[in-house]
């Protein structure tokens, strides 16, 4: 059983999908639909590794083609194996 209880207050954690941004020198990266456990009562967002994999790929591909805005959802990216 996974743990529902938010170690930070005490709230219910559920799984649900939130926007991730990164803004870095050049530009703004925003990847939609991400898959995320969320805390109902303080909002703290857990990803899972693969997730956070998965978006630090997006992010280096967003940084090479140097756009000023680039926005993913997180679904249509795969990964090249
Ligand atoms: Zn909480």
């Amino acid at each position: 059983m996974k743990n529902k209880i938010c170690p930070i207050c005490g709230g219910n954690k559920i799984e649900m999908e939130t926007s991730f941004t990164v803004d870095f020198q050049t530009g703004v990266v925003v990847i939609r639909n991400v898959p995320a456990t969320i805390c109902s009562q303080c909002g703290e967002e857990w990803l899972s590794n693969e997730v956070t994999e998965k978006l630090e790929n997006i992010v280096s591909e967003a940084k090479k083609q140097k756009l000023e805005i680039y926005i993913k959802k997180f679904q249509d990216y795969s990964l090249a194996s």
